[in-house]
This record gives C-alpha cells, structure tokens and sequence, in this order.
C-alpha cells in the first residue's frame, strides 16, 4: 500500500468575521509517497480567478512571430541531416524546429498549428494535439537513433507569458541529454527506490490504489487521470501513461489516449477561468523499463496573464519549494470528473 500522510500544522489566525477572536484554521502538510515532497492545503483563501482573463491583446498578431505560416520555413532551421534526413518533420499544421535557444543537448520546439497564431483553450482538439505529440515524439526518436546516449528526454510546455512562455503562438518543447533534470532524476530515482523495496512499479500501485479515491478524475485509453496527493501547483492534474516509460515508446495509440484526455482538461480549466498552464512529461532514462517507470504527463495552472496579475509563485515556491494550494486535489477532481464522463 503506497501511505498517503499528512500533518496538521494547528495554524492559529485572527477570524475578522467575529470581530478578530483568534481560531484554529484547518491547514496540512501533505507529504508525496514517492518523492517526499511537501506542500501546504489552506483553507479559506480565494486565489483562483473568478473571471476570464481578456486575451485580446495578447494574442493579437500584431509584428513579427517565427512560428506563423507566413515566414515559418524561412526563419526557422532545419534539423542537421545525420539525425532527420528530409530535414524538416511536419504532420498536418504541427510542425517541429531546433530551438535555436540550446536550453538541453538538443532544444526543440513544436508548433500545433503554424496556420493559427493563437489557439483558445477550448479551440484545442485532439487531431491537433496528437499531431503535434507525434511531430515531436518522432524527432525523439530520430535523435535517440543518432545519438543513443542522450537518454534523458522530456516534452514540455508553457502557455502564455504568465507561465513563463516568450512566444505567444502555442508551441511545446522537448529536451535530450545525458544527464536528467532535477525533477526528473527525483522522480526516477525515487520510482528506482521503490521498485527495489518492492519489485513492483510506484505508478502501476498508484493507479491501481487511486482508482477508487476521490483524486481519481477518468481514463482515455491507455493513460489514467487523477490528481496528485500533494500537488506542486494549482490544478495539477496527472496522466499517468500505463504503458510507456520513455518518449521514445509512445505510439500513435498512446497519443490519441493523451489527447483525449488533454482536451478534457483544457476545456475543464476553461470553464474555471484558467487560461495559462506548464505541462511536462519526463521521460525515466536508461533504466526506465526495468524499474517500472511509467510516463506522466503532469499539468498545472499559471496565473492568468492580467495586466497587474498577482503571480502564483511566491518564495513560498521559488525559495522554500513548497506550495501553496488554496484548493484540495479532491476538489480539483471532482470538478475536473465531469469533463471525463
Ligand atoms: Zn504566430
């Protein structure tokens, strides 16, 4: 049995609707069971939006952007030819470039439509995102061919300037090195841990012991979503891809499970007036087969992009590394729960 745990931390706080008399306010600690990460559940506190954020002029194609129609293939790169041969690696309107910006052994960057400078939340479709899962999980593969030892892969994404993004139009990234990213070596080796304890895979327990919780949102397919125990950010909810441990396993089935279910969390964060997220799938290394890794496609909620917006990450994220949640994980899911029936 995989322990979920947490401690109450007894928070004591003035209450000003009864004239400032002192109380005790609900407030935990989770504690992750697999990575022993914490975070802090609040109680009370209003930090999701209420209202839709007026996207109009920033996503107005006013100047110059790299990654529309107009002078996408004469300002983007093409890949060398000892990893793609033809060069370039397009399905549909997704299409996949060199980062030129070298943030990993190989940076690239993913459009999921260069015809369309701006996709809405709720404009996004499966065909859309499964061809542009699919442009970039073939340049992985094109590059673990050529270059076998860069087995640290991961896809991620940032949408709109509020989480972090410097491009407005919708792209996706991915990373190939020979070494992992923090995260991604907590998450592996944690999951490596696990599996020697109890030669069993954490994320097939996982799925199999939340299937009957009340973090548990639905399933596409071969992917499993639920929202993690102890979240690191607003909304993070998780698809736990049952058969995959690497990108360079995924197939087109795996994709159209992942889209599936991604459109059902965009047009779940839509309805809640979300419009800015990060995503990222990490894929588990050399070893990720013999421990029983398996892939998670992990997304969260930025703050909406408003021109005095209040940011969700404070130094309580950025120099305690641990997050503040105003909304239970179980809440999120049964909010979430509808969009999947
Ligand atoms: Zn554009």
């Amino acid at each position: 049995m995989i322990e979920f745990s947490e401690i109450n931390l007894e928070a004591k706080a003035p209450d000003v609707t009864d004239g400032g008399r002192w109380k005790s306010i609900p407030l935990v600690q989770r504690i992750d069971p697999l990575t022993q990460k914490t975070c802090r559940i609040l109680t009370g506190v209003k930090l999701q939006p209420e209202n839709p954020p007026d996207l109009a002029e920033i996503t107005n194609a006013n100047g110059f952007c790299p990654f529309c129609d107009e002078v996408f293939e004469r300002v983007t790169f093409e890949f060398e030819r000892e990893i793609v041969p033809s060069g370039r690696i397009r399905r549909n309107k997704a299409a996949i470039v060199p980062n030129i910006m070298a943030y990993s052994g190989y940076s690239s960057v993913g459009i999921y439509d260069t015809s369309r400078h701006f996709i809405k939340l709720s404009e996004f479709t499966a065909d859309l995102l499964v061809d542009a899962f699919w442009v970039m999980v073939d340049h992985a593969k094109a590059v673990r061919r050529a270059r076998p030892e860069l087995t640290w892969s991961s896809i991620s994404a940032n949408y709109l300037p509020s989480s972090g993004s410097s491009v407005v139009h919708p792209h996706l990234q991915s990373s190939h090195d020979f070494q992992p990213m923090l995260g991604q070596k907590e998450l592996v080796g944690a999951a490596k841990r696990y599996f020697l304890e109890t030669s069993r895979s954490y994320f097939d327990d996982l799925v199999a012991q939340e299937k009957n919780s009340s973090r548990y949102i639905g399933r596409t397919g071969s992917v499993t979503w639920l929202t993690p125990f102890a979240p690191r950010g607003f909304q993070e909810i998780w698809g736990v891809v049952g058969t995959a441990g690497d990108l360079v396993e995924l197939g087109e089935e795996h994709l159209e499970d992942l889209a599936d279910g991604l459109v059902r969390v965009f047009r779940y964060y839509d309805a809640h007036n979300f419009s800015a997220f990060n995503y990222s799938m990490a894929g588990g290394g050399p070893d990720s087969s013999s421990i029983g890794f398996r892939l998670v496609f992990r997304i969260l909620v930025r703050s909406n992009p408003d021109r005095y917006y209040r940011s969700d990450v404070t130094y309580f994220e950025r120099l305690l590394d641990e997050p503040l949640l105003d909304i239970s994980p179980e809440q999120v899911a049964s909010d979430a729960r509808e969009f999947f029936s």
